[in-house]
């Protein structure tokens, strides 16, 4: 199954690709930047069983960032469309609720 508005909010990111199995997507990676040969480093599996979490990898080695996609690490890459949020953070609470947090906007008190 593939997580339709994560989809989407990748599919806008610089350097978007596809793997030949439609599987997996690599963008250019927003924790190192990429290279000017490598734009597109980062690799996220995006089809993924309904249990299996979201994990993403950088195969630059002077990188390495790799793990799995939470809600806070979308927004370190600078996703942080509230519905994308929501989406991946209630599969990852279908996993395991101490996984991540199922991501609620803050009410505005002030
Ligand atoms: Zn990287």
């Amino acid at each position: 199954m593939v997580l339709p508005k994560l989809l989407a909010a990748l599919e806008s990111m610089e350097g978007y690709k596809t793997s030949g199995d439609g599987r997996n997507c690599s963008i250019r990676c927003p924790f190192c930047g990429g290279s000017t040969t490598d734009t597109s480093s980062l690799s996220i599996k995006i089809d993924v069983d309904p249990k299996e979490p979201i994990w993403y990898q950088c195969f630059r080695a002077s990188c390495g960032a790799k793990g799995v996609l939470t809600t806070s690490k979308l927004q370190e890459m600078g996703i942080t469309g509230m519905d994308v949020l929501m989406e991946v953070g209630q599969h990852n609470h279908n996993i395991n609720p101490s996984f991540d947090k199922p991501f609620h906007a803050r009410s505005v008190r002030d």
